[in-house]
């Protein structure tokens, strides 16, 4: 079955007019007592946050009174994005409503990257699923997936569009941070002419976007580009790996963050530095989690599918950019990602 209102997994085409009618009806259909419960992927990056930021406020200006905003694991926004207009929705997810009559996710393939949040779905009167990733699993009840969308963002306004909510600079201000951090500044092969016309609706509702881009790129404390500096001098290339196409990783331990004294969302622009290695398609970052346990970034200029090897190893994500959760040391992780590489090669 294919991306009914009814449940099933996504259609990789995309929404159908039935799933767009459904997400309407679910938003229009709630009671003035409704509580909504809106909850985005752990670790939350900029289209996770700006999503559900961007949408919540149009659901407040569209009357919902009783709503939340919520993600799994500790409650502290990294912070390029404290100042997101909306922010005042976030709660801890302890204090998630236990049993909401609308929960709606956000930029989430999977239950998995939904934590200790996941026993909402179950108790939600209605669970509804924005998304972009292609490999979205389709754990909801109503699915707006679509893997030809830049960012959730997209999505997202298309829902407020057909709400009727008028754009405002607040809203316009979050799905700009969604848009921007997912296309990489729109610098991606994701940056169609429609996410351009995209930016232009949200760009004239007044948002700043040279200030905007400053804070969610251009800045970072001292004690980051210290520790940027370290873990960069430790990078490793190997131009071997991928049948060739090139391998450059590096990691980053909790100890050196406590060295410079740094939270470790600081860690999560490091693959942007690593990633420019000219001899290597495929880069990675392996950041300490726990005691055994890492997160881990990957990135593609074009010749693996990063999400194949993400997938086979417990996460997933898109095309050019995944992530999975490893355990053991940096180099058992780094040698499963080694052995997947060559079997996930794109045809040239
Ligand atoms: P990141 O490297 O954390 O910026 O993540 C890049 C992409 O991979 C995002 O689109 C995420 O959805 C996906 N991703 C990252 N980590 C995981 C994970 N542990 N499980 C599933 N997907 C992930
Ligand atoms: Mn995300
Ligand atoms: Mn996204």
């Amino acid at each position: 079955m294919t991306g009914s209102a009814a449940g099933g997994p996504p259609a990789g085409a995309g929404p159908t007019d039935t799933d767009w009618a459904a997400a309407v009806a679910a938003v229009r259909g709630l009671p003035a007592t409704a509580r909504v419960l809106l909850i985005c992927h752990v670790n939350p990056d900029g289209d996770a946050l700006g999503s559900m930021l961007g949408f919540g406020l149009g659901l407040r200006r569209l009357g919902v009174r009783q709503l939340q905003a919520t993600f799994p694991g500790p409650p502290e926004v990294p912070e390029p994005f404290r100042w997101l207009p909306g922010s005042d929705l976030l709660v801890a997810q302890d204090d998630a409503y236990p049993d909401p009559d609308l929960v709606i996710c956000f930029d989430a393939a999977s239950e998995s990257r939904l934590g200790d949040l996941v026993d909402r779905l179950d108790k939600a009167g209605t669970a509804l699923v924005l998304d972009h990733h292609a490999s979205n699993t389709g754990f909801g009840g109503i699915h707006l997936v679509d893997p030809h969308a830049a960012a959730t963002s997209v999505v997202a306004l298309g829902l407020l569009d057909r709400l009727g909510v008028a754009l405002d600079a607040e809203i316009a201000a979050c799905l700009y941070v969604a848009l921007s951090t997912d296309t990489g500044s729109f610098r991606f092969e994701a940056t169609t002419p429609a996410v351009h016309e995209l930016a232009a609706r949200l760009l004239a509702t007044g948002i700043r976007p040279g200030e905007i881009s400053r804070q969610i790129f251009d800045t970072r404390p001292f004690g980051a580009v210290r520790l940027f500096g370290e873990v960069l001098g430790r990078a490793r290339l190997e131009p071997a790996a991928a049948a060739g196409h090139g391998l450059v990783w590096t990691y980053a331990t909790r100890d050196d963050l406590a060295r410079h004294d740094q939270p470790a969302y600081v860690l999560e622009a490091l693959i942007d530095s690593v990633r420019c290695t000219a001899e290597a398609d495929v880069s990675c970052v392996v950041k300490q989690a726990g005691d055994a346990e890492w997160a881990v970034s990957l990135r593609s200029k074009g010749a693996v599918d990063v999400s194949r090897v993400a997938t086979v190893l417990g996460g997933g994500g898109h095309r050019f950019a995944a992530g999975f959760t490893g355990r053991g040391t940096v180099d058992e992780v780094v040698e499963r990602i080694r052995a997947e590489l060559s079997g996930a090669l794109l045809p040239a």
